[in-house]
């Protein structure tokens, strides 16, 4: 048992923590802490895996379809195919979309490798656009500029929880006759004017990374769409090319959900919006505690609805505050540290230092803080304290 110093929170409007929080004590203070969401959904999660364990339909079972159903739904959308990762999702809409060598798709400077690995992983090239500075999104007036005449698509990224200027984003590609994917990969239930994140684009790719706000117990992933025979040939693509079993329209790939994923993802979907919104809560309290400190904190529009798959905060001397807080207990991270087209692996495509300058700059300042679904509000102020006391607030 933990005594939260309510006195911290002054005579802010922020309700404070719920009775039951009290009694969980997180120390040290977790990056990311899974347990408590499943703790609160135990016995269904168990039930799921039995069920699935007992039907023995392991591969594209019926989890899968009322999984894939659930989540189309779920996203306002007319279509999901479940597939095995994130990676799997960019790369199969990509391919669903006949892009290929020759082409190049526009992705950010800002994001997790992925996104440009999986344009390189059907042989398209991917030219890379800089940051917005508020909001870490890809800067829809670069995106325009980097338009070029083999350009087939434009990734956008809804980087950290936060849908990117969807808007501004569709506007340039309507002018050039370009597909939008959504990178949806860290925003499962974010809204942008009012739409769920899946349904904003051409199509949207999700990843069920175990820590994503929506995760599997392994790796997972989803296609989303309102296309159907985009859908139904990435359903086709994931499963080698096959439509009826044997027969195979064209090459594909592996690329399919585990139906033990799907039966949890089923699960956990049913609580994704209050784990979300426990995100919120978390953020906020975040904003308040923090607000005296010179922490640049997230901006969020008013266009959007923010899940908070990361909070990260700007601060100039990182590796200090970093260890001050690896020392007092407190986990953090860095979402990213080396922009992709600093990336070893990525010098190939010629690009160098300075050439996104505002992403370089952030990769330089930015500190991830523990957020996770049903984070316990005395772990955001411990958290809290302990930068309060580096700054000798
Ligand atoms: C996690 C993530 C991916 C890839 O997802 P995997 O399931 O790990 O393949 C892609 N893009 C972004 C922005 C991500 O955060």
């Amino acid at each position: 048992m933990t005594a939260v110093d309510h006195n911290l929170l002054g005579d802010s409007q922020i309700p404070l923590p719920a009775v039951d929080d009290h009694v969980i004590d997180l120390r040290p203070v977790p990056f990311v802490d899974l347990s408590l969401e499943h703790d609160l959904i135990r016995d269904a999660l168990d039930g799921a895996v039995r069920s699935v364990v007992e039907k023995g339909d392991f591969i594209l079972g019926e989890a899968v379809h009322r999984f894939e159903e659930a989540f189309a739904r779920y996203c306002e959308a007319d279509q999901a195919v479940g597939v095995d990762s994130g990676f799997s999702a960019l790369e199969l809409i990509l391919r669903g979309l006949d892009i290929g060598p020759g082409d190049e798709v526009i992705v950010p400077a800002n994001t997790f490798v992925a996104t440009a690995a999986a344009v390189e992983s059907c042989g398209a090239r991917p030219v890379i656009v800089d940051m917005d500075p508020a909001t870490y999104n890809i800067d829809p007036d670069r995106v325009a500029a980097a338009v070029g005449p083999r350009t087939r698509a434009i990734i956008p990224v809804h980087l950290y929880g936060q849908p990117a200027e969807m808007d501004r984003i569709a506007a340039v590609a309507a002018r050039h006759g370009l597909a939008v994917i959504e990178d949806a990969c860290q925003a499962h239930g974010a809204r942008y004017r009012g739409a769920r994140t899946g349904s904003l684009a051409t199509a949207a790719a999700f990843s069920f990374y175990p820590s994503k706000n929506l995760g599997a117990f392994g790796d997972g992933g989803a296609v989303v769409t309102n296309d159907r025979a985009l859908a139904d040939r990435i359903r086709s693509l994931r499963n080698l090319g096959s439509t009826r079993k044997y027969h195979h329209s064209e090459r594909g790939f592996n690329r399919r959900l585990d139906t033990l994923h799907a039966a949890v993802l089923e699960v956990k979907l049913g609580v994704l919006d209050a784990s979300n919104q426990s995100r919120r809560e978390a953020a906020h309290l975040y904003e308040h505690l923090l607000g005296p400190t010179p922490l640049v904190l997230p901006v969020t529009l008013d266009h959007g609805d923010h899940v908070f798959h990361l909070y990260v905060v700007q601060v100039e001397d990182r590796s200090s505050l970093q260890a001050y807080l690896h020392d007092e207990g407190v986990a953090t991270g860095i979402h990213y540290p080396v922009p992709i087209h600093l990336q070893e692996g990525y010098r190939s495509l010629g690009y160098g230092p300075g050439d996104f300058p505002v992403t370089e700059a952030a990769a330089a300042r930015i500190l991830s803080l523990p957020m996770f679904g049903r984070m316990p509000p005395s772990a955001v102020i411990r958290t809290s304290q302990a930068i309060l006391s580096y700054f000798g607030i």
